[in-house]
């Protein structure tokens, strides 16, 4: 009886450590991929935890983690230091960040690379229905946020209100908030308005937008044009109307999100993340309203910089690139 038990135990105990070391193994072998994205109230997030439920699925051996984070300086400079293996950006900053242009970068990051163009940012100055702002102009005196530490919104505002002929210090307060926290300064009249660079459709303008009477401040005429003409990652590009609650369609101009890699990642892993996306973009399609514009046809429109080699191979296997 005794021995049985003891024989028993064993075959227990054998089991569990032959469970333990597969487990182990499984988990040992798995890559660790970190993606750098953006505010949880902005469309990047979704999007990057869109990518990590594909490689979850489909790519067994690759954990795609997601990061928030302030967004695309903050991104492009998680790139240089190699902190991130993936990121999502604007194209004007990831442009800025492969020139090293100052003041958002003190150096260049070389190692930025391309993987795909992704859907159009507009830039939205979200305001206070009774802050009475009808145009840039009027910031002029106001308490506004001008997009979170480490954004491209911020770069996005000062190239704005320079085509308006104002300066952040023509404001009677500049707020860098969280995308998240400017939309409920927003709601309680902190601020009077804020910027955002983003897919049209993210919940930081839909939310106050349901709570109070708020507008979007237009961006068109000569102004625009100069605007454009100066920094040509800008298109114009307009708001349509019914996305936010009692703000009709509005003209503006957009950059686009891209995604990158950093260029020490393998190419083999960069092309099988690659084509897993593309293969599987209904994924990206329902994560957010905007994952419907991200088609492979415009995978490399507006992409400043050189593609990883590992979508490279992608695109030229698809056809898209000689
Ligand atoms: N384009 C934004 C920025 O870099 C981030 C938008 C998002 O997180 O969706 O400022």
């Amino acid at each position: 009886m005794k021995r049985k038990l003891f024989v028993g135990v064993m075959i227990l105990c054998l089991v569990v450590f032959v469970s333990a070391m597969r487990s182990d193994l499984a988990y040992g072998s798995r890559k660790f991929v970190s993606i750098a994205s953006g505010w949880v109230v902005g469309v990047y997030f979704p999007l990057a935890g869109a990518l990590s439920r594909i490689a979850h699925e489909k790519l067994p051996d690759i954990k795609i983690t997601v990061e928030s984070s302030g967004a695309s300086v903050a991104n492009a400079k998680l790139i240089a230091s190699g902190d991130a293996d993936l990121a999502i950006l604007q194209n004007d900053i990831a442009f800025y960040a492969l020139q090293g242009t100052k003041p958002m970068f003190d150096k260049a990051v070389p190692n930025i690379r391309g993987v795909a163009a992704l859907y159009p940012e507009a830039c939205h100055i979200h305001a206070r229905k009774d802050a009475k702002i009808a145009s840039v102009r009027d910031l002029k005196g106001k308490k506004v946020a001008v997009g979170p530490l480490g954004s491209g919104t911020e770069q996005n505002a000062i190239q704005i209100l320079e085509a308006y002929g104002l300066k952040f210090e023509d404001l009677s307060k500049v707020e860098r908030l969280s995308a998240a926290e400017s939309a409920d300064y927003l709601k309680d009249g902190r601020i009077d308005a804020a910027f955002y660079t983003v897919g049209v459709g993210a919940s930081a303008i839909v939310d106050p937008a349901l709570m109070i009477e708020t507008l979007i401040v237009p961006i068109d005429g000569a102004e625009a044009d100069a605007l454009v003409k100066k920094y040509p990652f800008y298109a114009k590009d307009r708001i349509p109307a019914g996305i936010y609650k009692g703000i009709g369609d509005v003209p503006t101009v957009a950059v686009l999100a891209i995604l990158v890699a950093k260029a020490e990642m393998e190419e083999d892993m960069v092309y099988r993340i690659t084509k897993a996306m593309w293969e599987n973009i209904s994924r990206i399609e329902t994560a957010h309203a905007k994952g419907k514009e991200v088609k492979l046809e415009k995978a490399l429109i507006g992409m400043p910089i050189p593609l990883h080699p590992g979508a490279d191979k992608f695109y030229k296997e698809k056809g898209l690139k000689k």
